[in-house]
């Protein structure tokens, strides 16, 4: 399982620390067990046009032995995009007056990169909206006001859970999409959306979803 860490270090700054890069180890999400850095890998991160090599470090857990990516909060599950880059897609096709073809071009990502992303996020709105709304009122009792359009309410939802996370402690200065990556384990844009949870300290806040 990949755990998604809440980290606003640049991408710049996060790829040139290399495998010396310092995370914060969270506790196991499987056991709640205290972990510990087992190795890791490398993978690639795209922002601004450049291509980022990004060392991922992995954990291992102390109790029952099971091994998770420790992935930065700008990465996105199987996308070679960071989450700022796809977000800004998204909201100015899903909230604003933009299509796909010059939001894309303001990205600098070919048009059908930013086509799948809208339609992945399209796909996965309904559960997004459904999640991010409990996470919102968990975190501060802010009912989030659904409108008709999926999309555009499932970014209020977001906005709402990320306006609400800002005042815990670790989770301020993350931009709204990393946010994003982080509570739902960079799976936004996946077939499978994981349950929304953020880790505050030992306390972890999972809000159900349909
Ligand atoms: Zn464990």
């Amino acid at each position: 399982m990949a755990i998604v860490l809440p980290l606003s270090v640049s991408v710049e700054a996060y790829a040139a620390a290399g495998r010396d890069v310092e995370v914060e180890v969270p506790r196991c999400p499987d056991c709640a067990s205290s972990m510990g850095r087992w190795s890791g890998y490398w993978r690639f991160v795209r922002q601004a046009a450049t291509c980022f090599k990004v060392f991922v470090a992995r954990a291992r857990c102390s109790s029952c032995a099971s091994t998770h990516a420790l992935l930065p909060a700008f990465c996105v599950l199987s996308r070679l995009d960071g989450a700022e880059v796809i977000g800004a897609v998204i909201e100015a096709v899903c909230a604003g007056p933009s299509g796909v073809r010059p939001a894309a071009l303001s990205a600098g990502v070919p048009h059908t990169t930013a086509r799948g992303w809208v339609r992945a996020f399209g796909r996965n709105s309904r559960r997004l909206r459904a999640a991010f709304s409990a996470l919102a009122i968990e975190l501060a009792g802010d009912v989030v006001s659904v409108g008709a359009d999926l999309r555009a309410s499932a970014l209020d939802a977001i906005r709402a859970s990320w306006d609400a996370a800002m005042s815990l402690p670790g989770w301020a200065a993350l931009s709204p999409w990393r946010f994003c990556s982080a509570v739902c384990g960079g799976s936004f844009l996946a077939s499978n959306t994981n349950s929304p949870y953020l880790f505050v300290g030992r306390r972890r806040f999972m809000p159900p979803v349909p």
